[in-house]
């Protein structure tokens, strides 16, 4: 008999290093709250929850509204144009499946400015020191395996990059 050989822990940079050497990557599981979300990203569109009874977006998904306290609701489809809100440089690189150094941001979608309202996502193709609070970026879609869509940001053609001499 055979003891099973133990997962890498991914808490430990041993582990994270491991899980890389193996090509494990994270991807998102979908529940019954999330799953038009989710749904929506596999046919490349961008849909965020906003009460039926007082109108006010809100993301990430939740049962009830923030303001009202309503549980009816609708999935409504978004430009996916939005503004960076804030954002960090990752340097360490300690989570699987990302190489290099990138941008996680939070990103102000033009329809729902509120802050009961922040996207999640990469800033992807530009340099990340391009990146600034209220640049201009559009969604765009990074298929991680079959079925499993991420929604992801990049520089929305008005946005000022300084790789390219211009000043935000
Ligand atoms: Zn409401």
């Amino acid at each position: 008999m055979t003891t099973p050989t133990p997962l890498p822990n991914p808490e430990t940079r041993a582990g994270q290093e491991e899980m890389k050497r193996m090509g494990i990557v994270p991807w998102p599981i979908a529940d019954d709250l999330t799953r038009p979300f989710w749904d929506a990203a596999n046919r490349h569109e961008l849909v965020i929850q906003r009460c039926t009874a007082c109108g006010e977006f809100r993301h990430t998904p939740r049962a009830d509204c923030l303001f009202c306290k309503s549980t009816d609701v609708e999935w409504v489809k978004l430009s996916g144009k939005g503004t960076v809100f804030t954002y960090i440089v990752d340097h360490r690189n300690e989570v699987p499946g990302f190489d290099g150094h990138y941008v996680f941001a939070f990103i102000n979608p033009v329809e729902a400015p509120r802050t009961s309202v922040r996207l999640t996502g990469n800033i992807l193709e530009c340099d990340p020191d391009d990146v600034y609070i209220g640049m201009p970026v559009e969604v765009m879609y990074k298929e991680l395996k079959p079925g499993v869509t991420l929604p992801e940001f990049r520089p929305a053609p008005e946005a000022k990059l300084r790789s390219k001499g211009q000043t935000p």
